[in-house]
């Protein structure tokens, strides 16, 4: 078995090193005897979806979105299509706010790729900090770090988790990112799958069962250290 892995326009949407997510994902397919290629994807280049397992869209400054924003209207239909043919789809921070339909700010609207029903505004001042958000997915919470000035509605969508510390996707510290399909858009940055290896599982099964459909089960693999970073990270959000 092996899966491909788009990660699209790095130079620009790689804040924090969201980069590691994706050798995260690599490291536990190789694990299990599973090949995993990588596929980068700078400005302009064509993108094949169809041969794309999973697309990770990383951070970036509000800068570095409005950069992307033109180029993303030319891939809207063909990533609307692999999404809802199940496309698996992990989105950071300004990768997150780029799936909805536009990101405010002051008198200006970036607009985004309408993959998902879900805008974001600027608001007074950052929302930063360590984060601990407790999902339906799983037992184990998700743990990591937030620095955003977006504030995302994901109106009737599914989000990815309830706040248990730390903000979020509002100021009102309720619920963090969001689940549409096998697309998760999060505001954790960083090492978030290395120290959430069952997030990082679930989309690596998702993108498996959808490639070779049929139900997976990924062998377990030894994660004390990475639940042991993931503790320390939520004791250290209280
Ligand atoms: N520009 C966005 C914001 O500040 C996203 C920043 C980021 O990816 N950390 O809301």
């Amino acid at each position: 078995m092996n899966l491909t892995i788009g990660h699209l326009y790095p130079d620009l949407l790689n804040l924090y090193g969201d980069r590691g997510n994706i050798r995260c994902m690599v490291k536990r397919l190789n694990w299990r005897g599973i090949d995993a290629n990588v596929r980068e994807f700078q400005l302009h280049d064509s993108i094949p979806f169809q041969e794309l397992d999973i697309i990770l869209l990383g951070g970036g400054s509000d800068r570095e979105q409005k950069l992307v924003c033109e180029e993303l209207k030319t891939i809207q239909s063909d990533f609307r299509q692999y999404v809802e043919q199940d496309g698996v789809v992990i989105a950071i921070c300004g990768g997150y706010q780029l799936l909805g339909s536009y990101y405010q700010m002051g008198d200006e609207k970036v607009p985004g790729l309408n993959l998902v029903d879900l805008y974001t505004t600027q608001g007074e001042g950052r929302l930063i900090g360590n984060i601990t958000i407790q999902s339906d997915l799983f037992e184990m919470p998700i743990t990591g770090f937030e620095n955003h000035g977006g504030r995302t509605y994901i109106q009737g969508n599914q989000p990815l988790g309830k706040v248990v510390h730390g903000f979020g996707n509002t100021d009102d510290r309720s619920y963090e990112g969001v689940h549409y399909r096998n697309v998760i858009g999060t505001y954790l940055h960083g090492p978030l799958l290395p120290k959430n290896p069952h997030l990082c599982d679930y989309l690596l099964q998702k993108a498996l069962e959808r490639k070779y459909g049929k139900p997976i089960s990924l062998e377990p693999l030894d994660d004390s250290a990475e639940i042991r970073a993931n503790q320390y990270a939520q004791n250290r959000t209280y």
